[in-house]
Parts: structure tokens; sequence; C-alpha cells
């Protein structure tokens, strides 16, 4: 591998389809498999990841909005695309898209049918969701007899899936509140089908769900963050590599002596004589503010060295004294081993935050 000379993301395919495999070896050969594609595949690449999954077996994909539906269309990702969370502006281009929604209350399923049936739509694909406990999105059972007798009068629609979201999977102690959100969605599945006079693909487990509930896996899973290489758990990480890292490059050795300050504010004054490093990632790169003041750290050269003072814009100063580095070495970030979950922590945050949050400025590498 050679040396990073700018930031870099790096994103392992090999990882990523690992990842995959090990997924589908803990659910029925009779399953679905769900790739959530959202938030450019967790800060990662929505199209290179989507069209690698494509081409590994994934059966769907789902987004959060329109406009990332139509970015994997767009490069070719031809599996159906579930919208989780599509908006009334943006239907129209759902259908010209060939996009699948989430109606998930009755605001977004009466705007739906009026655009698909002025777009003059069949059986146009659509699933809906039911709110079983995490109180985010979703129908309740008062709900059903309504969904049942407009889908039913109006031809427009076809419900392809009926799905929920469980709210608490990778949290053993939670068990007797997952069991009860698995029973209701069974209970409100019931419900609706028999309004239809047919059996739409039931699904509802994320990555926790797939691994602690196997009873919850249905017609389908849905997973997102163990593609990406992380689950919610020591025990979970296990069966995990994280696919991106993270990687940057010193810029700059400075030699502070005692009282001097190092970055805006004066916000780190030295009570020794010290080095620190710049490097080319900021805030506007994905490295919040919460990762300054000595919470957050870099590798360099094995060791790891504590972000000094404030996060910029454009860069951080890193404490080097003890490290044995120069201008132009590589800096580590985050990667399969000083993971990206590691850094979180310091933040008192999860992977799931620090790894989406990387920025489309941060240019991307592929490995195989
Ligand atoms: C984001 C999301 C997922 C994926 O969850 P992971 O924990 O990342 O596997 C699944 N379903 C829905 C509805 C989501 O919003």
């Amino acid at each position: 591998m050679p040396e990073a000379q700018e930031t870099v993301l790096e994103i392992n395919l090999k990882a990523l389809r690992e990842n995959f495999h090990y997924l589908k070896s803990q659910i029925d050969s009779g399953v679905k498999f769900l790739a959530v594609v959202k938030a450019f595949a967790y800060g990662s690449d929505s199209t290179a990841i989507a069209l690698e999954l494509q081409d590994a077996g994934v059966d769907y994909f789902a987004v959060a909005y329109v406009s990332e539906g139509v970015l994997l269309r767009d490069a070719g990702v031809k599996k159906p695309i579930l919208v989780l969370h599509p908006q009334v502006a943006n239907l129209k281009k759902l259908i010209d898209y060939c996009l699948e929604p989430s109606l998930y209350n009755t605001k977004i399923l009466n705007a739906f049918l009026e655009v698909a049936s002025t777009e003059r739509q069949i059986d146009y694909p659509v699933h809906i969701k039911f709110n079983t406990g995490l109180n985010r999105l979703g129908f309740v059972e008062k709900d059903i007899p309504t969904i049942g007798s407009k889908i039913i009068k109006s031809k427009v629609l076809k419900i392809k899936s009926l799905f929920s979201h469980l709210a608490a999977s990778e949290d053993l102690n939670e068990r007797a509140f997952t069991l009860q959100q698995i029973e209701s969605f069974k209970h409100l599945a019931k419900l609706l089908s028999d309004e239809l006079g047919y059996q739409p693909m039931l699904h509802m487990s994320n990555t926790s769900g797939i691994l602690n509930y196997p009873e919850a896996h249905f017609d389908m899973v849905r997973s997102g963050i163990g593609l990406y290489g992380f689950g919610n758990s020591v025990k979970e990480n296990k069966h995990f590599k994280p696919v991106a890292s993270l990687k940057t490059v010193i810029s700059q050795i400075h030699t502070i002596k005692k009282g001097d300050s190092v970055g805006y504010n004066r916000a780190f004054v030295s009570d020794s004589d010290q080095r620190t490093a710049t490097l080319p990632i900021g805030h506007a790169d994905g490295i919040g503010r919460q990762y300054g003041q000595g919470k957050g750290y870099v590798i360099i050269n094995g060791k790891r060295a504590p972000i000094v003072g404030n996060v910029c814009m454009d860069m951080i100063m890193v404490n080097i004294t003890d490290i044995d580095c120069k201008e132009g070495d590589e800096v580590i970030v985050f990667n399969a081993s000083n993971t990206a979950e590691d850094l979180a922590r310091t933040a008192k945050t999860i992977s799931y935050e620090i790894i989406t949050a990387i920025s489309q400025r941060v240019k991307r590498i592929f490995l195989r």
C-alpha cells in the first residue's frame, strides 16, 4: 500500500464482501437481503458500495431519501430500491426513477396515491411501515382499515412489503421489549394482509436484529452497519471487519516551548517543551470539535498522538512529543485495528456517527 500523501478514505471492498457473507450465513437461504446504503453508504461511497453488493448478490437496497436513490439508479443499480423516508415534494421523481416508497402515515399515503394516479401507475410497488414501539415513523393498528380500503379501491398501488424497525435489538436487557415489538408486528401484518387478501413480504431486523433475533428474520433482513464492519457490542464486532480506513499525512512539525499556545482561542497552552504535527483534516472533513482538547487521537508510526487544542475547519494539531516521525509521514485516523468505534468513544458517540460524518471532500480510494 503506497503511503497517503493527502487525506483519503480507503474502502476495502473485500472486507465489505466478507461482512456480507457473514451476515448471509446468519439467515436462512430463503430470506432476502436488503443492504442499507443511505447517507453515502454510511459515509463511504454509495454507488461503489451498491454496485459491489449488487454483484455479490444483494436482493434489495434501501436509502433514506429520493435523491440518494436517484444517485444509485444513475450509477447503474438495477435492484429494487426502498426509500425509507420519502418526502411529499419528491414523489414524482421517485416514480421517474423506479424507486419504492415506504408509506408511514396517511398524509404520505394520500400524497403518493395522488401522484401515482396522475402518473397513470397500476400496481406500483410500495412498502407499509408500522410503528411497533420505536415511535419514529409508522402506521398503528387503527390505521389498518383505511390503508386496506384505499389501496384495494384504487388499484394504483401494490403493497410489496410490510415492515417495522426494532428500537433496541442490540440491547439484550431489552429482550422483553423487543419480543413484544416482534409480536406486535406479526399481529399488525396479519390484520393488514387479511384486509388486502394477499401476503406481502415481511421484514423488521437491522444488523443487531439479524444477530440477536432469528425469530425476527421473516422474509427479508435489512443490514447497514454490519456491512460496513461494525456491530453494536464487542461480541457482535468480532464477526465484522471495518471497511473504511481514514488516513492523512503530516504537513508540518512544530517545536512548542513551555507557555506557547497551539491553535484557535489559544485553547491549549503548553506546560512543557513539546512537538506537534499539523494534519490536513478538520471538522469540515468529519472530525468534529468534540474530538479536540485531547479527547480524540490519531496513530502515527503505531503510537497514539492526541489532538491538541481546538479542531480547525481544515486541520488538526496533534502531540508527537514521544513519537519518532517527520513531515510527509502517514497518519492513521482509523482503520481495521484502530477502529472508528474506538475513536467515536472518546467523544462519547457511536461508530455510526463518525463514519457517516466523513465529508465528500475526502477522496475515496477502493481496495479489492
Ligand atoms: C438505518 C436503518 C437500518 C439499518 O440499521 P443498522 O443498524 O445499520 O443495520 C435498517 N432499517 C431501517 C428502517 C433503518 O432506518
